[in-house]
């Protein structure tokens, strides 16, 4: 019996590459801007922009070094989000990806689902060079925000491409207990937690019991031997 019937779905950030050189690419990209128009050090604005992500709010750093150095520019903060979105990512998968995904497509169907600006994200596919490679992908911001994870919507609708997978019968791979479990649990989806030391959402814990994956893996190598005794419902 062939197992194509079930699929296994990831998530791309974090759990595909390292998000942090794609911030990492965006700093230097919003770093030489800066440098271009108020003749300040490309190099050193780049590291202030590091240290301000790794010392609180990553949502805000562009307007803090807005706020901190040009108070009388208005609407500077949001032209450096503008140019923070705008390059082409410098990102490649993590080294086991290829491989992985290759092997999981001879028993699977393989799918994607993102949150995250639209455009954005689909820079990141096209960069990772893993948009042939899945099935389906579903980019939550197709719906507007209000359908980013925990929403069920974008697990539902890339099950729907991916042929009506049965939620029983797919898996979700991710790596943020704040949203990705809770998400795919709603859409009635059993999970797996990707725990790498030098993962953004690493040290969070998760929030309850609906908040937790079904199994933890410490990187995606791991995810076939997993599989291969995975207790799927129904069975
Ligand atoms: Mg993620």
């Amino acid at each position: 019996m062939t197992t194509r019937r079930r699929a296994i779905v990831f998530d791309l950030d974090d759990t595909l590459y390292p998000e942090r050189r794609f911030v990492e690419s965006a700093y230097r990209a919003v770093a030489t801007w800066i440098a271009a128009h108020f003749g300040v050090s490309a190099r050193a604005t780049f590291l202030e922009l590091v240290q301000l992500s790794e010392s609180g709010d990553r949502g805000r750093v562009l307007d803090r070094w807005a706020e901190a150095h040009r108070p009388e520019e208005s609407g500077l903060g949001q032209r450096l989000v503008q140019v923070y979105r705008e390059p082409t990512p410098q990102i490649r998968p993590f080294p086991e990806v290829p491989a992985l995904l290759l092997e999981l497509r001879r028993c699977y169907r393989l799918g994607i689902v993102s949150d995250g600006l639209r455009e954005v994200q689909e820079r990141k596919i096209e960069a990772l060079g893993i948009r042939a490679v899945v099935d389906a992908i579903a980019l939550s911001d197709e719906w507007g925000r209000s359908a980013w994870k925990p929403d069920p919507k974008p697990f539902q609708i890339v099950l729907e491409r991916l042929g009506s997978v049965s939620p029983s019968q797919a898996v979700y791979v991710a790596d943020n207990p704040e949203k990705d479990f809770l998400g795919a649990r709603r859409a009635g989806m059993d999970s797996i937690r990707v725990l790498r030391a030098s993962g953004l959402h690493a040290h969070k814990p998760a929030a309850s019991e609906a908040h937790g994956a079904t199994a933890i893996v410490t990187d995606v190598g791991q995810i076939p031997t997993l599989l291969a005794t995975w207790r799927w419902s129904g069975e």
